[in-house]
């Protein structure tokens, strides 16, 4: 008998948990996706790659001798410092004050969400202008005030940032706004080493030539067991190799796990595209899973980088899967890879409970089984349509 889908996602969010790279949770739950394939009769291939390993015991942060909840940001280096607080709500306001010796106190315009990391591609010149500003002052430390009420990701998560900072609430940002010039004491009990993760790689053979990608990451943010994201999408793709391993097939299908969306750089430094780069002309398609699943959101699919054949085939998937509904093209997650490189591919993801997302809230309980089933029989209608397809069938006519 095959394994639900729902089966895989237990286990990854609530038998595992956590997943961030560089942990624990995140080689478990490698282990467990390698031996699923092998179960399945797939060949298996892992390509490793360093990564930072970060752990945190306690964060404490006192105003004026009152302790207050602070979230130490991903990545951060370790503190333990006193000073006075300094709130900064702006640009002009972070270029004009002096912030040695200061706990600063982001606010308003500096903490509209998250502050890209310094080796991210698509870092913004405004981020790039603020890391630059608080690399070169060395305040003592930077708390970052989370712009949704009673939420705390993290709004730095940086393993180059020099700076200790962490991250506190709306409600006690609000306090600290009040309180420039007062005495605080924050430290931060962390570590910083070298670490490693994988992508997880499977394969099953065709007939004929190039393949078709369909690919999942198995990553979380720091502090979720990522339930929707994106267990579910690795509980579609497990389904699938398991479902597809039965099923002859002209193209040939390879499935990936990919370990580091979450803490993504650029495209050009993954090693999965260092090692198969060269061949994305032989791929017909990439369909990327990833944050869908959720029993009171939108499942929802958009096509990139395709043909206006592709197009017709995914939307003619769409209208035979119930409640899936189309949406544009989001530039990020793993299928940024494939279509900034020409590929034709397809994001199946979630619309509806944004807030969700990268929070401990994102559990088991909130998973529907059936939105699950519909993306794996969705997947599996689309990948019987384009078997046998030339690899250029779906591209965009060039020139
Ligand atoms: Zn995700």
């Amino acid at each position: 008998m095959e394994t639900k889908p729902i089966e895989h996602v237990r286990v990854l969010s609530s038998d595992i948990g956590c997943r961030m790279i560089g942990t624990p949770g995140n080689q478990a739950a490698a282990a467990y996706i390698a031996g699923e394939f092998q179960r399945f009769g797939l060949a298996v291939e892992t390509l490793p790659f360093p990564c930072p390993a970060w752990s945190s015991e306690k964060t404490s942060l006192s105003v004026n001798g009152q302790a207050l909840p602070a979230y130490a940001n991903t990545f951060s280096p370790a503190c333990d410092a006193a000073g006075p607080l300094l709130p900064l709500g702006s640009m002009a306001e972070l270029e004009a004050a002096d912030l040695a010796g200061k706990i600063l106190v982001l606010y308003g315009e500096l903490a509209l969400g998250p502050l890209s990391a310094k080796g991210f591609f698509f870092a913004g010149e405004q981020d790039l202008k603020r890391i630059a500003r608080l690399e070169a002052q060395q305040p003592l430390a930077v708390l970052v005030t989370n712009p949704m009420p009673g939420m705390r990701w993290r709004l730095i998560e940086d393993p180059d940032f020099g700076v200790p900072s962490a991250t506190v609430t709306l409600e006690v940002g609000r306090e600290l706004v009040k309180c420039g010039g007062t005495a605080a004491h924050i430290r931060i009990a962390a570590h910083r080493a070298e670490g490693s993760s994988a992508h997880v790689v499977a394969r099953l053979p065709g007939t004929g030539s190039g393949r078709i990608v369909l690919c999942a990451h198995y990553d979380t943010k720091l502090d979720t067991p990522g339930a929707v994201d994106n267990a579910c999408g690795v509980a579609a793709l497990l389904a699938l190799a398991e479902r597809l391993a039965r099923v002859p097939r002209q193209t040939a299908l390879e499935f990936v796990a990919f370990s580091n969306e979450e803490y993504y750089t650029s495209p050009e430094r993954d090693v999965y595209f260092q090692a198969n780069g060269e061949t994305f002309r032989e791929i017909s398609a990439a369909i990327n899973m990833d944050g869908f699943g959720n029993l009171v959101s939108v499942t929802n699919i958009a096509a990139f980088a395709a043909s206006e054949q592709f197009e017709a085939l995914v939307e003619a998937a769409r209208l035979c899967s119930p409640g899936v509904i189309r949406t544009d093209p989001w530039p990020s997650s793993d299928h940024y890879l494939f279509f900034s490189h020409g590929v034709p591919s397809v994001a199946i993801s979630g619309t509806g409970a944004v807030s969700l997302g990268h929070t401990p809230e994102d559990s088991l309980e909130w998973v529907s089984a059936k939105k699950l089933e519909t993306v794996v029989s969705l997947v599996a209608g689309l990948i019987a349509e384009l078997d046998g397809k030339d690899p250029g069938w779906g591209r965009v006519q060039e020139g």
